[in-house]
């Protein structure tokens, strides 16, 4: 295998230690045997390409939150091509669509999405790639622990092509060259400090830089054990929480205790799950509520993470009560730069709202909105004392190196540094920057040298979360924390929509609580009597439509340019 820092990394754990875990079945994988089905898997590619050259080649793949997963990414690494993780969930066009995009050479899959991917092959496709189901490739139960030896080969094009959550537009695919995510896993390792003790439980789809880099790749190199529990079920998660504390005259055992009832020590998920969990922990047996506490308490679940969209503050202070004083940790990430703010190991440095601060090895400014200039520290206000709003860029070894085939956009998202340093990645996201009392005193080594100074608190998207009323600039982002805490509200999304008199303003729609509006029924004046004090008026939304459902992709995000059309369709004359 080439020597890429991930295979060294996987080469130095114990081989004995465990890798991956099917949580179902209990069936575990040994790292002392992943590097050989790595190998085996990647010359069955080269067979079934008929050569070894396919350096830089997409190599697209449908496989299952498992063990299998985990080898084709890697072998797909080894073979120095570009790794493209389908999801299954993707109706035949979507896939379509990523394969012509792409332009893979090859689609892969597991047994179990065979006709799936036959499905998909039917389509009509540009350049049809060639097919490979894989079948029982993996072989360690207790196999030999047979050393594969890394060779001094350079990683070639080797990388992984994500494509975006596609909220505002048509998913773009995303290159990221194993050294951008090399760099990642890297900035993680320190700021999260994986360790080969840690027994993370994964319930994300595979398709995403959340389930891939934070919860696979990162974890690979720390020597952690995967546990994959999908899709996500909140009663089989909150019962997988709970086996280790469920008996407790049964003590924990290295040789007795099954893989799957051990202790989770480390969990990432989205704003969505963490509610879904605790609204289904109520609905729980007693002694299984009472155990799920036990093992989300800080003792047990060492960190959980929220990101992917905001995280609302009454769902953050919901799961510190029921775990007993586990704050969950906010960060900021997104498929073309994978993490790039978060919040701290230290719990003063979790603070509500904020994303925290920019992540070892990556450069963040903000770049005024109305003025175009940066804002420098110490420059966060303007004459008037207004707090300026800022498009956060980044730089780094961790920012991806391109679109794929769409050089327009690549250009457009980019500007040259003016110290000559590389390039600035424009992320579309707005934010302001503000000090912190007691927050970024961190002495964990680990933390010292980036939690440091202000901290960024997100406002949303530039082109669809920040509401232009009147002269005013409104963050919906910030609108939709004050209206999640009152308890007639469920969920919001809170939208621009089309004003003659203001340009825009401000809209909501809102799923109501149904313990708290028994009748369903709530009234913009009601709303605007509920917000009032919370909010500057200016903020409070002039339109509300009170709805039964609101749509939201895999990643719990939703399209709000598509969203606002739907529900205020009078609006737009
Ligand atoms: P597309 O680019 O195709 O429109 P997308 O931007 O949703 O889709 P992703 O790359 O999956 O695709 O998501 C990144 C975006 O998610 C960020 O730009 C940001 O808007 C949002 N996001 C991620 N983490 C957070 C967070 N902690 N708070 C607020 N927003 C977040
Ligand atoms: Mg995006």
């Amino acid at each position: 295998l080439p020597r890429l820092p991930v295979f060294e990394a996987i080469a130095g754990h114990d081989p004995d230690a465990t890798v991956v875990i099917h949580s179902n079945s209990g069936r575990r994988f040994r790292y002392g045997g992943l590097l050989r089905d790595v190998c085996k898997v990647r010359n069955r590619l080269y067979e079934a390409a008929g050569r070894e050259d396919i350096d830089g080649e997409r190599i697209a793949f449908l496989v299952e939150n498992s063990y299998d997963y985990v080898v084709t990414l890697l072998a797909i690494l080894a073979a120095k091509s570009i790794a493209v993780p389908l999801s299954p969930a993707f109706p035949a066009p979507e896939l379509q669509y990523i394969l012509n995009h792409s332009e893979a050479l090859m689609l892969l899959s597991s047994s179990k999405f065979a006709s799936k991917a036959e499905e998909v092959l039917k389509t009509e496709l540009d350049a049809p790639p060639s097919y490979l189901q894989l079948t029982k490739f993996h072989g360690d139960d207790g196999g030999t622990d047979e050393k594969v030896t890394l060779e001094k080969s350079g990683p070639g094009s080797a990388g992984m092509m994500l494509y975006t959550s596609g909220t505002t537009n048509r998913p773009k695919g995303v290159l990221l060259p194993q050294s951008v995510m090399t760099a990642q896993a890297r900035s993680l390792l320190q700021a999260w400090e994986y360790a080969p003790s840690d027994h993370l439980l994964h319930v994300l789809p595979l398709h995403h830089i959340h389930g891939t880099i934070n919860a696979i790749f990162t974890p690979l190199f720390s020597g952690s054990c995967i546990e994959f529990l999908f899709p996500f079920n909140a009663d089989a998660v909150w019962r997988r929480f709970a086996a280790p504390f469920l008996n407790p005259d049964q003590t924990y055992n290295p040789e007795t205790t099954p893989y799957n009832h051990r202790k989770i020590t480390f969990f990432t998920a989205v704003p969505t799950i963490y509610s879904r969990l605790l609204a289904t922990h109520k609905t729980l047996p007693p002694d299984v509520q009472s155990a799920a506490r036990t093992a989300i308490s800080p003792c047990n679940l060492r960190l959980a993470i929220s990101g992917s969209a905001a995280l609302p503050t009454p769902i953050k202070r919901a799961w510190c009560d029921l775990s007993g004083g586990n704050v969950l940790l906010e960060r900021f990430g997104m498929t073309e730069v994978g993490m790039a703010l978060s919040c701290g190991l230290d719990v003063a440095d979790r603070v509500d709202g904020s994303v925290g601060w920019p992540l070892p090895g990556v450069e963040a400014r903000l770049v005024d909105v109305d003025t175009h200039q940066v804002i420098e520290p110490g420059q966060e206000r303007d004459a008037h004392g207004r707090e300026r709003v800022g498009e956060i860029q980044l730089r780094g070894p961790t920012i991806f190196a391109e679109y794929w085939r769409n050089p327009e956009a690549t250009a457009k998202e980019f500007v040259d540094a003016k110290d000559g340093k590389g390039r600035w990645f424009k992320t579309g996201d707005v934010a302001v920057r503000r000090a912190v009392d007691g927050a970024g005193k961190s002495s964990a080594p680990s933390q010292k040298d980036w939690t440091r100074g202000m901290m960024y608190f997100i406002l949303g998207r530039r082109s669809a979360d920040i509401i232009k009323s009147g002269g005013e600039k409104v963050s919906a982002l910030e609108v939709e924390r004050e209206m999640l805490a009152l308890p007639q509200v469920a969920e919001v999304a809170v939208l621009a929509v089309p004003s003659g008199k203001w340009g825009q303003k401000v809209g909501a729609v809102v799923i109501l609580d149904r313990e708290n509006v028994p009748e369903g029924k709530w009234s913009p004046l009601e709303m605007r009597r509920a917000l009032k004090g919370r909010l500057a008026s200016y903020k409070i939304p002039q339109v509300l439509k009170v709805v039964e459902h609101i749509r939201r992709n895999a990643m719990g995000k939703i399209n709000k340019k598509m969203l606002v059309k739907e529900v205020f369709q009078d609006e737009f004359s």
